[in-house]
Formats: structure tokens, sequence, C-alpha cells
């Protein structure tokens, strides 16, 4: 599937606009539209009931080592600033960006990547950016531009060892930035954190400083206590949240897969440290299974355990769920949720201070100033649990499956889009876009078509989309020809479509037909609402 025919599918029918779009947009930020809103609450929705309201908390689940509990939260996104620092956000959530003299373009430093080249007694290095589709195209343009050489005399550039990213390369006086004439009109790297920074109050000096929470977890580690206090949950349990996330990365793109506003569906999981990594195995294997209970095909899913090396420093595993976007080249893969065993690193920074992350040792020390105190002050209140029954008393350790509410919706939207072949109004064969959602996500679950706008069909369908209108988002269409119609809703994703006929009037019954089979069969207008019920709690 081309990428470019689901984006304009998706402004079309109203899944997703460009934010502030009458102004020329804004880069990063998307507003889902009439059925975009839907689809994405469905999502949180599945994940909310799958995770927390639907979990057993008396029976063990498949893989689990024993049952366990889940609750849920919803906390501000402005937190106080005490939060990002012992968090450790405040020092280390950044990314390095260069910025090119030349073109005035700004790059993620680990997302330009390029080549050693040599021509004409000169040797430079090559570059192309996270906005080149294909690198090594982009990589030989630049050159053969540079040395002023036409494709024909391609041999005369002597590569000199493979692509590779630019963080490799100390001096950037030979470098050729991605778009640019010149050499060395690349900066130095520079740090740049983040966080979204605002003020509190009218006065607003520095102290007032505030962030826009860049991930829900840290609402729940503050609040462990108050949750471990106003209910009778017990080790091992879990706490969810939804909500919107923020960071100002430098180059959102991919559509909705980088953004700098977006959702999380986030866990933190809490258990004795001892059997961590049986939960994190559980979580791990639980979470994949999930998005393949959602429809995506087991083949474009991967779970990817991280080297030591690409973990966090608080992690002692991390694991990512992977999907093959068709934005991606072959055989890449982008993140869709990482599960993080984070230790006890959450809840003693906020006992303590900002523990030191260069710390090889376990369990880690606070950070300290030049003045030998701690950098920054944690909360001093007591985050340990003690098991009621052994009397044990412990820091827990945590299991984070963290998810993005947007990333799921775009894999399930890019999953969903399919073109194939169906008869027209003429019974010819035509091509037509269908979205093949899973019924449970899909944002509208039936539409109700009267064949014909006179003869009393109308009022029938009507009450038959009353009737189911109880219950789920249905669709009521009498314009144009039903082919027409029928085409409109599998544009939308919408499962069933019911349409009432002549035959309807005499016999009380009404067609169904299957959005991806197209088959149709009758069944009694008094049973339908139990019918569509059967049909999309498959
Ligand atoms: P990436 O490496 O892609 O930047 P990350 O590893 O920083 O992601 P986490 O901090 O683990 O992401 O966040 C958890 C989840 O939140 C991600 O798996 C993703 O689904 C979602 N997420 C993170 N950043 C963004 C973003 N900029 N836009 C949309 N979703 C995001």
């Amino acid at each position: 599937m081309e990428m470019d025919k689901l984006v304009s599918l998706c402004k079309r029918r109203g899944f997703l606009f460009q934010s502030s779009e009458i102004y020329g947009g804004v880069n990063g930020f998307w507003d889902y539209g009439p059925l975009g809103v839907e689809l994405k609450r469905n999502i949180k929705d599945a994940w909310w009931r799958d995770m927390v309201t639907g979990h057993d908390d008396l029976t063990k689940a498949e893989g689990a080592p024993e049952p366990y509990e889940m609750t849920g939260l919803d906390c501000t996104i402005i937190m106080h600033p005490q939060v990002w620092k012992c968090s450790g956000h405040y020092d280390l959530f950044h990314d390095y960006m260069v910025d090119c003299r030349q073109t005035n373009k700004r790059y993620r430093h680990d997302q330009v990547s390029g080549r050693w080249v040599e021509a004409k007694d000169k040797r430079i290095f090559a570059t192309a950016g996270s906005d080149s589709d294909s690198p090594e195209e982009d990589i030989t343009r630049q050159a053969l531009k540079f040395f002023g050489l036409r494709n024909k005399h391609i041999e005369q550039l002597q590569w000199d060892g493979g692509i590779t990213p630019l963080t490799d390369i100390k001096d950037f006086s030979q470098v050729l930035g991605p778009h640019a004439k010149e050499l060395g009109t690349l900066t130095e790297p520079r740090e740049f954190n983040l966080m979204f920074k605002t003020t509190l109050g009218a006065l607003g000096g520095e102290e007032d400083a505030a962030f826009l929470r860049p991930e829900t977890a840290q609402g729940i580690f503050v609040n462990f206590k108050n949750v471990l206090d106003s209910t009778r949950v017990k080790i091992p349990f879990g706490i969810a949240q939804v909500g919107k996330s923020f960071r100002n990365e430098i180059t959102p793109r991919n559509f909705t897969f980088r953004s700098r506003e977006f959702e999380q569906m986030e866990i933190e999981f809490f258990c004795h440290p001892d059997s961590s990594q049986k939960w994190y195995k559980y979580w791990r294997d639980r979470r994949f299974q999930w998005y393949l209970d959602m429809g995506i095909p087991e083949g474009k899913l991967i779970l990817r355990e991280h080297k030591p090396e690409e973990r966090a420093h608080y992690s002692i595993g991390t694991a990512d769920i992977e999907y093959a976007f068709p934005f991606l080249a072959e055989g890449e893969y982008g993140e869709l949720e990482g599960i993080s065993h984070r230790g006890d690193f959450d809840l003693r920074s906020h006992m303590l201070g900002k523990l030191d992350p260069n710390s090889e040792a376990t369990p880690m020390e606070v950070e300290l100033n030049e003045h030998g105190k701690p950098k920054y002050r944690g909360s001093g209140k007591d985050l340990t649990y003690r098991d009621e029954i052994t009397n044990e008393k412990y820091t827990p350790h945590v299991i984070e499956p963290s998810a993005g509410a947007d990333r799921a919706t775009l894999a399930l939207l890019c999953e969903a889009y399919t073109e194939d072949e169906a008869p027209d109004d003429k019974g010819k064969m035509k091509t037509r876009i269908v979205m093949k959602f899973h019924p449970r996500i899909a944002p509208i679950k039936a539409a109700v078509f009267p064949l014909v706008k006179r003869d009393g069909m109308p009022e029938m369908a009507k009450d038959i989309y009353r009737a189911l209108k109880k219950q789920w988002n249905v669709f009521y269409d009498e314009k144009g020809a039903v082919g027409r119609r029928y085409r409109r809703q599998d544009e939308a994703g919408t499962p069933f479509c019911i349409t009432v006929d002549g035959q309807s009037l005499e016999d009380q019954t009404v067609t169904i037909r299957h959005r991806d089979t197209l088959e149709q069969w009758r069944v009694k207008a008094d049973d339908i609402v139990g019918e569509i019920s059967k049909l999309i709690n498959v």
C-alpha cells in the first residue's frame, strides 16, 4: 500500500486532518476527524477494557506467575517541576540537533547518515537526512552534484565503506549536509530538551517554569502511595493511564507516527523484585498478543529485545513491539510500544532524589551536587511497600508497557487499507477501497439503508436505525444509488450494511451485507439487534 493513498483517504473521509490547516498547518500536530475520533476512541477503549476493567483479578492469566489486580488513574499534564528533575527528564530527556548554515534546515544528529566518497582528488562525506525516503539514492545524487558529475559518470565516484551515521564523524569540515552545496555547513551537535516549557501564574520567572508531561508514567509513580492507601490493592498490581503527552520532536514526520502532541496508554506494574523477570516476560508476550488480536498479522509485527547498550540507564530489560509501517524501507519496523523493566528506579528517585544515572551499581545512588548534597531533592515520602503476610518491606520493581494510541491507530489504519474488485450497481467489476477494520474498532458498526425513498422503506429503516443506535454508532443513509452507499461505507470501514427493500415490507426481513466477503443474507427485522451483536462481538 502506498502511504499517500492512505493519507488522502484519511483527509477525504475525515479520519485525520492537519491541525490548524486553514492557517497552513503546524508541523507535528494532527486532528482526528469524525471517523478518526471514533476509531481512536475504540482503540483506547479496547485497551482499557482488555487491560483494566475486563481484567479478571481472581484467575491466573495464561503465562502470568500468579493472579494480579489492575486499576486506573487520570493525572494532570502539568505536574510539580520537581517530578521531572527526579525522573531524569530535566537533565537527560534530550536529542542532539545539527543545523545547516546554508539551507537553514535542522536535523536530528542521529538521523543523518552518509558515506565517504572520493572523486577529482577530493574526499567528502555525502549525507542524507531523515527527510529522505531512500538515503542511498540521495547520497549518490548529492555526491554527483557536488563533484559536478553526470549520472553517466557515476563510476568516477569512489565509495569508501558503507552508509554510516553522522554520529560516527568527529570533524564536520568534509561533511556535505543533506541538501547543502558546500562542505562544512553543519553546526556542531547541540543538546535539545524535548519537554515543552510553560510558565505558571502571571509573574512567571524561571522559578515558575513548568513542563508539559513527555510521558504519562510519572503521574502514576507519584500517586503510588495514594492508590495503595485508597484501595485494597496488593502487590502484584498494575496502574493504567491513558492521556496526552508532549514532546518537542526536532523532526516530526511520517504522518502521525512522530507527533509533538500524542496520546499514550501506559501501565506501571508493581511487583516483588524476585519475580520481576517473570512479570517482564509476561507483559512482553501479553502486549504482543494484543496487537495480533486487534488485527495486525504476525508477519508484520516483531518483538525486538533491546541490546544492553541500547537500553535506558535504569532499564534491566526492554523490548519493543514494532510494526512494518508502509512508509519504512523493506525490512524496517517502527515502534508501537516499549515494554521496559525499570527496576526500582522511579520509586526510589521520587523518594530520595535523582539517582545517579551513570552508576553501574544497583541499587543506584542519589546524584550529588558539588557540595555533596542531593542534586535534586526527592519527596522524602516513603514509597516502599509492606507485605501484610510476610511483613517484608521493599521498594517494588516496575514493569512498564508503554504504548502510543496514535501509533496503534496509524498501524491499524495502514493494515485496514485494502483495494479489491467488487461489482458496482450495474454488476460491473470495479476497484473499491475498503477499510477492513476489526468490527470492535470500526468507527461505524452498521449502516442502514432503505433501497428507495418510498413505499414505507425509509420508515422501516429508520426504526431499525433507532433500535441499533441505542447500543452502537450506526449510520442512516437514503441518498443515491445503493451501490454507491455501500462504497462509502466500505471506505469508512463499516463492517455491516443493512438494507430494507420491497420484500422487507412483505415479510419483515432485511438483508445484511458483509463488508469483506460481500456476502448478503436475510434476517428477520426483529432479530437485527441480536444479529449485529453476534457479528461484531466475534
Ligand atoms: P521513539 O524511539 O520512536 O522516539 P520512544 O522510544 O522515545 O519512541 P517511549 O518513550 O518508549 O518512545 O514512548 C512510549 C510510546 O509512546 C512509543 O512506543 C510510541 O508508541 C509513543 N510515542 C513516543 N513518542 C511519540 C511521538 N513523538 N509521536 C507519537 N507517539 C509517540
